[in-house]
């Protein structure tokens, strides 16, 4: 067996980390090294424990190593593992996409698997330029999306990210898009009327160029879990109808489960063209996604061959992660987990409430099972509040992974009454500790 440090050694000769600026983290990173998941848990190398505050980047929505996906993975292992999946098929996908399309938004009957996040969003991204192509509109190749989105990693995704700092080096380079503002929380404060008013007026003016509008329903994850009216969805879904533009959700975090219902989208009982899912896909158990498309979508690529989508990734509908991915569904139901989750969230949504209320604190929120808060700073992504309280939270036994002074926990939808107390327990003795202390000192290599 590798000791800690010896593995810790390792990594730093070689591993170039995501989000992380390297010569700091060499220097003075004390990464935490994991053995060991299960669970709403993580153990690191020194046999300590952590409940996992954010499902592992939000994918674990069923805890770590849920016994029925393990048992599914090991099945379907001893049988077919990948095979090219251009004119072949198998069970576990095609029975996957049935059992996904009828969990799905109403309409949305069609299915195409690819790997992550990035690539579902990629996907849809390139299934909207290629319908109007199709359909005699070659100039419609321009994008809306809100400020402050995050759509994921990929060249073509990255133009529609509205985070400064993730989208900056790479400006020059991305796809032409319109950023509109996020509406606000309360679809009463007038700032609503005034997003939505941007909305239409963008799509007036430049809807003979506009592709798709493609939005986070309901909640901005990446940049800050930022709430915002559901109603917003239905103006968006009359909007886009009008102008002939595709409406694509983004529930990459939102879905399954996570607001409180299957999709965000069904908070404003709107059906999307195109809706992209992954993170909790597979419970964070493998690497998979996919793009659900409607008839108006997908019967703009029959006829004449040159019309066909000619896109795929290699590993496009691989078997072991549709396999997992379709008991995923199937535990989702027996166990009602969205059901077992509302006392869960209503336990969250009061935490926040009340870290919201003390002084330097701001906006406590929840919706489902997220809940955030923001340090009262103006520092954003590169502050370090949030930072300051994973130090803390680590030393009581919690692993957060804060979005600079925002502080939030997406914990798994199953995590057991007695780890959440305990999570929230921590959550607040941390940020309690922040505020009035100041917590531990600051370390400059975990500005991701
Ligand atoms: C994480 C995320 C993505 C990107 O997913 P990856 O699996 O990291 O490629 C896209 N959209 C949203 C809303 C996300 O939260």
């Amino acid at each position: 067996m590798t000791s800690r440090d010896e593995v810790v050694a390792l990594d730093k000769r070689r591993v170039w980390h995501p989000y992380t600026p390297m010569r700091q983290y060499v220097e003075e990173g004390s990464p935490l090294v994991v053995s060991r998941a299960e669970g709403a848990r993580i153990w690191d190398a020194d046999g300590r424990s952590f409940i996992d505050g954010n499902a592992s980047w939000w994918t674990a929505a069923l805890g770590h190593r849920h016994p029925r996906l393990i048992a599914r993975l090991q099945r379907q292992s001893e049988q077919l593992c990948h095979v090219a999946f251009a004119g072949v098929t198998h069970e576990p996908a095609a029975t996957l996409a049935e059992a996904l399309a009828e969990v799905a938004p109403e309409g949305l009957g069609h299915v195409f698997f690819s790997d992550d996040g990035s690539t579902a969003v990629e996907v849809a991204l390139k299934l909207s330029l290629q319908k109007h192509h199709n359909e005699g509109r070659p100039d419609k190749t321009g994008f809306v999306a809100l400020v402050d989105a995050f759509h994921g990693e990929t060249l073509g995704v990255t133009g529609l990210g509205g985070v400064e700092v993730f989208r900056r080096p790479f400006s020059k380079a991305t796809l032409p898009c319109h950023h509109v503002p996020r509406p606000p929380a309360d679809e009463r404060d007038p700032a609503f009327e005034v997003a939505v008013a941007a909305l239409a007026e963008t799509l007036e003016q430049h809807g003979s160029t506009i592709a798709a509008v493609v939005l986070e329903p309901c909640v901005q994850g990446a940049a800050g879990m930022r709430l915002y009216a559901p109603s917003y969805l239905r103006a968006c879904r009359r909007l886009c109808d009008e102008h002939d533009v595709l409406m694509i959700a983004d529930e990459v975090f939102t879905g399954y489960g996570r607001t409180g219902s299957m999709w965000a989208c069904a908070h404003a009982g709107v059906s999307p063209d195109m809706l992209c899912t992954a993170k909790a896909f597979t419970g964070g158990v493998l690497p998979m996604a996919a793009t659900l498309t409607n008839d108006r979508v997908f019967d703009a690529f029959l006829g004449e061959k040159s019309r066909a989508f000619y896109y795929g990734h290699t590993f496009c509908g691989h078997a072991l992660g549709a396999a997992v991915a379709h008991e995923v569904l199937s535990v989702f139901r027996d166990e009602a987990i969205l059901e077992h989750a509302k006392p869960k969230a209503a336990l969250i949504a009061e935490t926040f409430a009340r870290l919201g209320a003390r002084e330097g604190m701001k906006d406590g929120r929840a919706l489902g099972m997220i809940g955030a808060v923001d340090f009262a700073t103006d520092a954003g992504y590169l502050g370090d509040h949030g930072w300051r309280v994973y130090d803390e939270a680590l030393r009581r036994g919690a692993y957060l992974r804060p979005l600079g002074d925002t502080v939030y926990v997406t914990p798994p939808l199953n995590i057991p009454d007695d780890e959440l107390r305990c999570l929230l327990d921590i959550v607040e003795a941390s940020v309690e500790a922040v505020r009035t202390e100041g917590g531990s000192p600051s370390r400059p290599w975990r500005l991701e």
